[in-house]
């Protein structure tokens, strides 16, 4: 059997209609299939690859970690040194009094995290959460996932949730005594990239604090500079009360984190002890990746060059007849066909010139460009040329 036969017959697949592309090596933006085709890749490996895809600095940091030890507890158990220093460069970069990073290995498993540190902070247990919003597909995530077609054949789910619509400020009227937490995406991305307004943001605040509701931010696809800002809250006069991350946060290694203060955090060691726990949480490897990917996000103006590139990829897309609406946050952007039944066709169009893009799960006619942030103005150029090529042969 080939590969390609291999995939089909013996993985697990979500989708009927995968892109299946057969990927033998990855390098910045490119991607390069078995027949030595280089692919653009335009939306990061879905927003993972913000420094592109194996940095050099990323791939020294895994080289060093994997010579001194790989798994060797259950996280949190003995002191290592990826994760430390991590946990303690996380805290220099945040507002007070997020200094407590729990770290765990994927974005919903972190949302997992936050949600029972508030419902064990806060000692409620209901949850308020947003239409359109996206959390993860775990049992609790998928509770607050704000769109009912990929949740209703799971239920039961959780209970005491309740959904408002965002950027509405009189349904926060929810808010209420009961609430343990309200969970928000500053931008609503799979909804096709919505940002909240500064005002909905300020009556949230406002409301949460007046009734002692948590506020969980979930950056785990607008963190690490994808928003123009290291952490997209950044944009607002808001600090969260438990941060949540993951995608980007590990370069390219699978990585997630909940970030609290102390004194929140140190509420999940305590009746119970072992209140949240984890095997291959925060695997040294990936804090090691991590460490190194912060750097890089760091170093230069890279993450203020997002704006510019942003508006660039926007400029040169709108104003084609077959766009009827482009959404954008830093390098995020969301882009709708006039013409919806053309999707599939423009994504093929698309891979045959060299560029790969996707579609944003709860907007299935609006296209997903979220490259590198280290992409050049110059590869934007060719990209969006490739992309409008595609565009128009549909
Ligand atoms: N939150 C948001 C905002 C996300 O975009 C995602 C992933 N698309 C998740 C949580 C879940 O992350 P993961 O797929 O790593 O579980």
């Amino acid at each position: 059997m080939t590969e390609r036969e291999l995939f089909y017959r013996y993985l697990g697949l979500p989708s009927f209609s995968p892109l299946a592309l057969d990927i033998v090596k990855a390098e910045g933006l490119y991607l390069i299939d078995r027949d030595g085709k280089r692919y653009m890749d335009m939306v990061s490996g879905i927003t993972v690859g913000n420094i592109g895809h194996r940095h050099p600095l990323v791939l020294d940091a895994i080289r060093e970690q994997i010579d001194r030890y790989l798994h060797v507890n259950v996280y949190g158990e003995f002191i290592q040194s990826p994760q430390v220093h991590l946990a303690r460069r996380l805290a220099g970069l945040l507002p007070a009094p997020l200094d407590s990073t729990y770290f765990v290995n994927s974005g919903s498993e972190a949302v997992e995290g936050a949600l029972k540190l508030a419902k064990r902070f806060t000692h409620r247990t209901e949850i308020v959460a947003f239409e359109g919003a996206y959390h993860g597909s775990t049992h609790g995530s998928l509770s607050i996932l704000g769109n009912e077609t990929l949740k209703n054949a799971f239920r039961p789910l959780l209970p005491d949730i309740r959904f408002i619509e965002y950027n509405n400020i009189d349904q926060l009227e929810l808010i209420s005594s009961h609430t343990a937490c309200i969970v928000i995406e500053m931008v609503q991305a799979e909804a096709g990239i919505i940002p909240a307004e500064r005002s909905f943001i300020d009556h949230l605040k406002e409301r949460c604090l007046k009734y002692g509701a948590l506020i969980i931010v979930d950056d785990v696809q607008m963190g690490m500079g994808r928003s123009g800002k290291l952490f997209s809250f950044e944009h607002y006069d808001l600090i969260p009360d438990i941060l949540v991350l993951a995608k980007a946060l590990g370069a390219g290694m699978p990585l997630g984190a909940f970030i609290a203060s102390r004194k929140m955090m140190d509420s999940l060691t305590n009746h119970p002890e072992l209140g949240h726990i984890t095997t291959f949480g925060g695997h040294p490897v990936s804090c090691a990746a991590a460490l190194a990917g912060i750097e890089v996000l760091l170093s230069g103006s890279l993450i203020d060059s997002v704006k510019e590139k942003g508006k660039q990829i926007e400029k040169k897309l709108s104003g084609n007849s077959s766009v009827s609406a482009i959404r954008r946050v830093g390098l995020a952007l969301g882009i709708d066909l006039a013409h919806p039944e053309k999707r599939d066709a423009f994504t093929r169009a698309a891979l045959e010139n060299g560029v790969v893009i996707d579609w944003y799960l709860f907007k299935p006619a609006t296209f997903r460009i979220a490259p590198p942030l280290t992409i050049t103005s110059e590869e934007i150029d060719l990209a969006c040329e490739k992309v409008t090529d595609a565009l128009e042969s549909i």
